[in-house]
């Protein structure tokens, strides 16, 4: 498609949630194709290895026609570039993501000024959901089936278990 309009949507979905899921389907109806970039180096130690994070992450979106799987080894500016990305995806959930978010943003528009970094908030019951709370009740035991795809739920049993 010549005029395909392409949108980077980067993170460490370590492991990916439903708020996730929920931000790339509504990011798929605003684009004709949503690229998933994985951080290969995202900064903090994720639970999850690159491979895991990835293939969690497929088969997930599994299905999803215009979504795009891909590990991110640098800036998401460049990560764009790569994928003619014409937008840089980002979830908002509460006002704790907007500071680091901003600058963020103001960032990136000084690397990449013809990239738009589109902010887009999931439905209320994922905005007090991140990856770090899930890990912290799949450790315990918790029941998390209503926040992440079944596999990532059986995937975060099973490393536990193996702990
Ligand atoms: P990062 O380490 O880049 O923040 P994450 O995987 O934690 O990676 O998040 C990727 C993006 O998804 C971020 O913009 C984050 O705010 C957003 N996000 C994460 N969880 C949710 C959620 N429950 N609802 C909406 N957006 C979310």
């Amino acid at each position: 498609m010549p005029d395909e309009r392409v949108a980077i949507y980067p993170g460490t979905f370590d492991p990916i949630t439903n708020g996730h899921v929920d931000i790339i389907q509504r990011a798929v109806d605003l684009f004709d194709r949503v690229v998933v970039a994985l951080a290969l180096n995202p900064g903090k130690e994720p639970l999850f290895s690159i491979e895991e994070r990835e293939e969690m992450v497929r088969e997930a979106m599994n299905g999803w026609e215009r979504v795009e799987v891909a590990i991110l080894d640098g800036l998401a500016v460049e990560g764009a570039a790569k994928h003619n990305a014409i937008a840089l995806i980002r979830g908002l959930r509460a006002v704790s993501d907007f500071e680091y978010e901003f600058q963020m943003a103001l960032m990136n528009m000084h690397l990449a000024p013809n990239l738009h970094t589109v902010y887009l908030m999931p439905n209320e019951k994922y905005t007090y959901l991140n990856s770090t709370i899930i890990k912290g009740v799949a450790l315990h035991g918790g029941n998390i089936s209503r926040f992440v795809p079944s596999n990532v739920e059986k995937k975060l049993f099973q490393k536990y278990n193996d702990k």
